[in-house]
């Protein structure tokens, strides 16, 4: 019989975070071990409810939440976001420039594919979040990656952006604060990104998911403020993480600047949202009620909090393991650690983290699936509580014991 193939669109098209990765550990776990999953940012699973609000606004309104909503989203939604960004600032922001989607993620899926045609090339960090370079892919694009500057504090290299520009660029993607790196980005940095897309007329696909999840002095910019009324600037935020509902699927993309130039595009990601009727109802009505109601993410984010402790926790022990070295997160939840290649040196990076699983049962994400160039980087999710994480971190440490050069 015929071999059914999956379309040639996918070809190139990754996102390893649930890839062959976590195909081998649910192997594992079908053979009777239990595995400590470490590669993917969902609260739920480590003890974090959702907040009580939420749920309670979400089960009132679940009796009249049956029917398709406008495929743009709720109004209570929409306006509750609008009201958000406006609070901050961003005062020319109207209820018809959000669109609410099934998380983040779809909404990236949707804009790049109203956004991109074949062969437009679309600025991407590196690393990045994996979903950005495998929707640019997936909707014909070439995602190009620009560097991220370990050395600086995972900043962005400005250099090696303005280096990647083409005539055929069309986007600029920041992803602030960032995953994996756990950077966030200073104002003369935001600044200075908005600036190069000003100059090269570059729309600015922002993704802001973490902007909640901050640490210390750290604090957030969005790129919108800068971008103006003279840039064309795509905010993405949602739920998912600063509230911990990951699995509701409720977040949204607000459209700033010159929108007039951009009635066109606008059409099309409207036919999109129309096409797919409606993200999910119940889940749209938490979103007033969390961005209205009492920020518990401010609990977690200080010290004594369990989303600080976490990540300085992980920094610290990750740190001392010999020939490991990471970047103090500033955010978000997780650790992007390097490992030494003159004390460990990895051909494959996604077999390194495939034999730590079989080794030691936990299960943590390779460098090169967020599409770092190089083979010396894992993600580390902090979500654990202290005990778990020590765990995990020690048996990171003997595995690494065991592969040592010297
Ligand atoms: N963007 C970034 C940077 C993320 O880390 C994630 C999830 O981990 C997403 C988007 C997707 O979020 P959502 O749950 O809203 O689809």
């Amino acid at each position: 019989m015929r071999q059914i193939r999956q379309s040639k669109k996918l070809q190139g098209v990754r996102y390893d975070v649930r890839g062959p990765i976590l195909v081998e550990a649910q192997r594992l776990e079908a053979e009777g071990h239990r595995i400590l999953k470490l590669n993917i940012g969902n609260t739920a699973p480590f003890g974090f409810d959702a907040p009580e609000q939420i749920v309670a606004d979400m089960v009132h309104h679940l009796p009249k939440a049956a029917g398709y909503s406008d495929s743009k989203g709720i109004w209570s939604a929409r306006t509750a976001v609008m009201n958000y960004y406006q609070s901050r600032g961003l005062r020319d922001v109207g209820v018809d420039d959000i669109y609410i989607g099934n998380g983040v993620s779809e909404l990236i899926s949707m804009v790049l594919q109203a956004f991109v045609d074949d062969g437009n090339e679309i600025l991407v960090p590196a690393p990045d979040y994996p979903l950005w370079t495998a929707a640019v892919t997936l909707s014909g694009g070439t995602p190009v990656h620009y560097l991220c500057d370990e050395a600086d504090g995972w900043n962005p290299d400005l250099a090696d952006i303005e280096a990647k520009i083409t005539e055929n660029t069309h986007a600029l993607v920041i992803i602030n604060p960032n995953n994996p790196t756990g950077a966030v980005y200073s104002e003369d940095v935001v600044k200075g990104l908005v600036d190069i897309a000003r100059r090269h007329n570059l729309v600015i696909m922002a993704d802001e998911i973490y902007e909640k999840i901050l640490f210390d002095d750290a604090v957030h910019h969005h790129a919108a403020t800068y971008a103006g009324d003279d840039v064309l600037c795509l905010t993405f935020s949602g739920l998912s993480k600063a509230y911990r509902v990951c699995g509701y699927r409720a977040g949204w993309v607000m459209v700033s600047g010159p929108k007039e130039i951009a009635t066109d595009f606008l059409e099309g990601l409207t036919l999109i949202a129309n096409m797919r009727m409606c993200s999910n109802v119940p889940a749209q009505h938490a979103i007033q009620a969390a961005l209205g109601g009492y920020q518990s993410i401010e609990e977690l984010i200080v010290p004594g909090g369990r989303f600080y402790e976490q990540s300085m926790l992980a920094d610290r022990l990750l740190n001392e393991i010999p020939g490991v070295s990471n970047v103090r997160p500033k955010g978000a939840l997780y650790c992007f650690p390097r490992l030494d290649p003159e004390i460990y040196p990895i051909e494959d990076d996604q077999q390194f983290v495939i034999d730590l699983l079989r080794a030691k049962k936990l299960l943590i994400t390779h460098g090169t699936g967020f599409n770092w160039p190089k083979t010396d980087h894992f993600r580390l999710v902090t979500l654990p509580d202290a005990k778990v994480l020590e765990e995990a971190i020690e048996r990171i440490a003997h595995f690494l014991e065991m592969r040592r050069l010297g």
